[in-house]
């Protein structure tokens, strides 16, 4: 692939971080948002990962005039009935720091026994061109909530997120493993394979 150029519609720097690292491997060169205040992102109406990731993307290959690749995740517990969801950013209040968030998490799962803290993070990501075609990619990572925070690497919900396989949680390893197993690698990986076929 040559040198393609990508606009990654998130504001979220720790997602970013993750998508530039996989995407730099790959040659691509990102174009963020920050350094286009002129572009306004869309509102996050939809009801799935999916209708948001998409909805994101569009707006902004139509602003931008350019491919863009536009993400939506969260934190699916079963035993919440899949809550947080789509809601995961701000799922103890509206603008919830990512501690609160846990912590409220952890507040609706006391005394949950493990057979019942199965969680997984979802990640799905739109492509969109200027004209208004979009591919939809998805991942998944299964997980464990653990009932105190391990860890301080990542961002999120990561050091309440156990890693049966690694012994570890999502906090505790690098961000180098993170991107070989996550949710949003493997996601990732599927759009690269699409863009290598498509561009
Ligand atoms: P979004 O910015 O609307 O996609 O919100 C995603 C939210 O889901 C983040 O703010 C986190 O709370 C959570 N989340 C998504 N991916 C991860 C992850 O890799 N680690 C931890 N939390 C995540």
């Amino acid at each position: 692939m040559g040198m393609l150029s990508l606009v990654v519609a998130t504001t979220n720097q720790g997602k970013l971080r993750e998508i530039a690292a996989v995407l730099h491997d790959a040659d691509v060169e990102i174009v963020g948002l920050d350094s286009h205040p002129e572009w306004i992102p869309a509102v996050e109406d939809g009801l799935t990962f999916a209708q948001n990731a998409r909805k994101k993307a569009e707006s902004i290959a139509r602003q931008s005039g350019q491919l863009c690749l536009a993400d939506d995740s969260g934190l699916v517990v079963a035993a919440l009935g899949d809550r947080p969801g789509i809601y995961s950013a701000r799922f103890a209040h509206a603008e919830a720091t990512d501690a609160e968030n846990n912590a409220f998490l952890l507040e609706n799962m006391r005394g949950l026994p493990a057979t019942q803290r199965s969680a997984a993070f979802v990640c799905a990501m739109a492509l969109c061109s200027p004209s208004g075609d979009c591919h939809i990619f998805e991942g998944r990572l299964e997980g464990q909530i653990l009932t105190e925070p391990r860890g301080s690497s990542g961002f999120g919900y990561d050091p309440l997120f156990w890693l049966p396989e690694q012994g570890k949680s999502l906090a505790e390893i690098s961000l180098a493993e993170k991107n070989r197993i996550s949710h949003r690698a493997q996601t990732l990986t599927q759009v690269m394979a699409y863009l290598k076929q498509a561009v």
